[in-house]
């Protein structure tokens, strides 16, 4: 998947967005990156965050979530996996081994539309926000 040819045009600020989004894996929002990067890069502005952040969704070096709240979140791994989100406190974590099967040909042929995608997203609560309760017996403790 790697394209060096393709990617030599990028600029350093657009690479340290996308290494970091890839590094974070808890799907950051911009406000999120744009905090990371300024570490390395402390001139950086909010909007050339959001402008790369763009430009790399676009490029799909990076997944934009859908239905991700008031600001977008950002996905560095673009293999395909499914997330499940956090009732109380939106926290995203990706859920990797769940194979749904979708067959959008099939489907489409029943309704007459061309399917081009779906989205599918599980809904919890995270270890942090579970906490002392016992929603789940049967899954180990963290603390
Ligand atoms: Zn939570
Ligand atoms: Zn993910």
């Amino acid at each position: 998947m790697k394209n060096s040819g393709r990617n030599s045009r990028m600029t350093k600020q657009r690479r340290l967005i996308l290494e970091e989004v890839r590094r974070m894996m808890d799907h950051p929002t911009a406000d999120e990156v744009y905090e990371a990067v300024r570490k390395t890069i402390p001139r950086i502005s909010l909007g050339t965050v959001y402008r790369n952040l763009d430009v790399l969704a676009e490029s799909g070096e990076i997944a934009r979530l859908k239905n991700s709240g008031n600001q977008s979140r950002f996905d560095g791994d673009t293999s395909n996996h499914y997330h499940v989100r956090c009732t109380e406190c939106g926290r995203i974590a990706n859920l990797k081994g769940v194979d749904v099967e979708v067959d959008g040909l099939q489907l489409g042929a029943a309704c007459g539309f061309e399917v081009v995608g779906h989205w599918l997203e599980f809904q919890g609560v995270c270890p942090a926000c579970k906490g002392g309760r016992s929603l789940f017996e049967n899954v180990k403790r963290t603390n």
